[in-house]
């Protein structure tokens, strides 16, 4: 892995894959590091999505591949690789990762999140066992059997109604009186006889011996507990920004979200933000194609104005 760019990408979700496609359709070379696993990011797994304009249902995984193969032929040199760090060479960037390096004068940084897990007695334990954060490789596993899934925003209700094709019951459990899902997901969920909710309650503890047998509830406002039998549990409780590669000195909120202006550039010149790491993000992939398209095109006019 040799050689400098214009612009890198780190990430291979749909933030990254669109501001690689947007820095390379502006003419710039490009270097797009999409992480080991596969392209996709949070939804790679997602066999149809939510409010991602397309023509008819589509699965997270073809968008992904298909962007890629896109951005390929535009010339972006794609690496599966994580960037294990990123620091300033006189008036580049370097990228360097397990097999090398690379120098790049602009950078967009779309290294998303990952998925909070509860930290309760059993929930480490019964990992894959029971317990999983992936409703659309697991489901399927539980035809007939009861789920709970706790969380009250849109993964979570997406995933349950999913869940609602294969298991008896699905029970939502969520701390709050009101969801903070979108609209159209709330009203699928009502309509469904296989779910139900279990409001303002928390889960203190997942039970099982080899695999989930049920958890254990406490209801936030009597401080009760209960014990819920269940087959499997989903977690979809929030997100984690996936920021620590990034230089200490970068500006971050307390949970490490990348502050950024309105064109997406960070604290340091000619690093920009988008996505589901940046303080501010809307949560939908098409806040994610949005904010995007605007950081490539930053980053490219960042480095053009460094060109002699
Ligand atoms: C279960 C679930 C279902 C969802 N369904 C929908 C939906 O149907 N519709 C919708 O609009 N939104 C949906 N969302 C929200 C959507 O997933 C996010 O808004 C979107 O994925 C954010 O994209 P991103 O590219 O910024 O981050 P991510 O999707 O998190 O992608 C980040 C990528 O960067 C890679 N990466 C991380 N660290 C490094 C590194 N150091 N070097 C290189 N690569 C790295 C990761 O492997 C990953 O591929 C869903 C979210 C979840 C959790």
């Amino acid at each position: 892995m040799t050689g400098k760019v214009d612009v890198a990408v780190v990430g291979g979700g749909i933030t990254g894959l669109t501001a690689a496609h947007h820095a390379a359709v502006e003419g710039a070379s490009v270097v797009h590091f999409i992480g080991a696993g596969v392209p996709g990011g949070l939804v790679a797994n997602v066999g149809e999505l939510e409010g991602f304009p397309a023509a008819g249902p589509v699965a997270a995984l073809d968008v992904a591949l298909r962007l890629t193969e896109e951005n390929e032929k535009l010339g972006v040199e794609v690496v599966s690789e994580d960037v294990a760090r990123l620091e300033t060479a006189g008036p580049r960037w370097r990228l360097s990762t397990d097999a090398g390096a690379r120098e790049a004068r602009s950078v967009v940084a779309a290294t998303g999140a990952r998925l909070r897990m509860i930290d309760v007695p059993g929930a480490a334990r019964l990992m894959d066992k029971g317990v999983s954060q992936c409703a659309w490789c697991n489901g399927s596993l539980y035809r007939g059997s009861e789920v709970v899934v706790v969380g009250g925003g849109d993964s979570a209700l997406q995933e349950a109604l999913h869940l609602a094709k294969f298991a008896a019951q699905v029970t939502i459990v969520t701390r709050g009186e009101t969801l903070k899902a979108r609209r159209s997901l709330i009203d699928r969920a009502a309509d469904s006889e296989r779910i139900s909710f279990r409001w303002e309650a928390e889960i203190v503890e997942v039970l099982g011996g080899d695999s989930v047998t049920g958890v254990r509830l406490r209801d936030r406002a009597t401080g009760e507990a209960e014990e819920l039998g269940c087959a499997a549990l989903f977690v979809y409780v929030g997100l984690s920004p996936a920021s620590q590669w990034l230089p200490e000195q970068i500006a971050r909120d307390t949970d490490g979200h990348v502050l950024t202006d309105a064109s997406f550039a960070t604290s340091a010149s000619g690093l920009f933000a988008a996505g589901a790491m940046r303080k501010g993000y809307g949560g939908r992939l098409t806040h994610a194609v949005g904010e995007a398209t605007a950081a490539g095109l930053a980053a490219v006019g960042h480095a053009a104005r460094g060109k002699p």
